[in-house]
């Protein structure tokens, strides 16, 4: 059976004395207090809320231990992504970044500083979808690009190896796993999927997950990436025009395809 993620507040750590754990917080100090007494095997990563804070007490704490940067408004706050690379001495880290309006110049800087990334995509709009496309093909062309963009590199690395993963899986939203607290420890699904209910038991696993809820809808029941969205971008809103993001998988798939006939021609 499945043993749940929570992704909680860090003053809800009391609360939750089962499952694992994705601690968010804002206050490094206080982050590392709270945690001292703490199942370190409990505790899968940490995700830190504000890129204004101290995060040098976290530099040589927990070595290993994931570290997750969160941006609210990439185009502003992407400056203050350098007062964080030393974080990368201990702890792999990613930056998750919102597709909102500037994020590719986020992006850059980010993959610049040796952070991962992980893109928020959300139901992206057509302007969005145009950014998506640059950001996308920056990372399948420019040779300096060392560390992964999610969705991008699990999406091109089941096309290539012909085992497609849901986004859901690949943006760490799997709902067969993960549920979040909220500030008010109220209990839920993650993200985009907040407020649908619980009908699929945990065990039951992503396939299942998708099969009843997730992809359940027509047009992804027919779609031909429905691997590996898994119905990701009908969330929350079903109308949503998938034309966009289906160009984007479109170009995904042929990306992988070019890599396994250049591989193939060496053989
Ligand atoms: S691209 Fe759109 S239609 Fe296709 S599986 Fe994803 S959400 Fe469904």
């Amino acid at each position: 059976m499945n043993e749940l993620i929570y992704n909680i507040p860090l003053h809800r750590l009391p609360d939750c004395q089962t499952g694992r754990l994705i601690v968010r917080a804002s206050e490094p100090a206080t982050l590392i207090a709270a945690l001292s007494a703490e199942d370190p095997t409990r505790i899968v990563a940490v995700q830190l809320l504000s890129l204004e804070a101290d995060s040098e007490p976290m530099n040589a704490w927990a070595p290993g231990l994931p570290v997750e940067l969160t941006m609210a408004d990439p185009a502003a706050e992407f400056p203050s992504l350098y007062r964080h690379v030393n974080l990368l001495d201990q702890h792999p880290v990613r930056v998750a970044i919102p597709v909102r309006s500037g994020f590719t110049h986020a992006v850059k800087v980010a993959l610049a500083l040796n952070f991962a990334v992980r893109l928020e995509p959300d139901q992206p709009t057509p302007a969005l979808i145009e950014e998506l496309a640059e950001v996308l093909e920056f990372y399948l062309h420019q040779p300096t690009v060392a560390q992964p963009i999610e969705y991008f590199q699990g999406t091109l690395l089941g096309f290539y190896h012909q085992e497609p993963v849901p986004l859901w899986a690949i943006l760490d939203e799997d709902p067969a796993w993960l549920r979040y607290i909220a500030d008010d420890g109220t209990e839920s699904l993650y993200e985009r999927l907040a407020g649908v209910e619980i009908t699929v038991a945990p065990e039951a696993g992503l396939e299942v997950w998708m099969e009843l809820v997730l992809a359940a809808g027509e047009e992804c029941q027919t779609c031909e990436f429905r691997q590996s969205c898994g119905g990701y971008f009908k969330w929350p809103r079903r109308d949503y025009d998938c034309a966009g993001v289906k160009r984007l998988f479109g170009a995904l798939r042929d990306a992988a395809d070019e890599l396994r006939r250049d591989l193939d021609s060496v053989d």
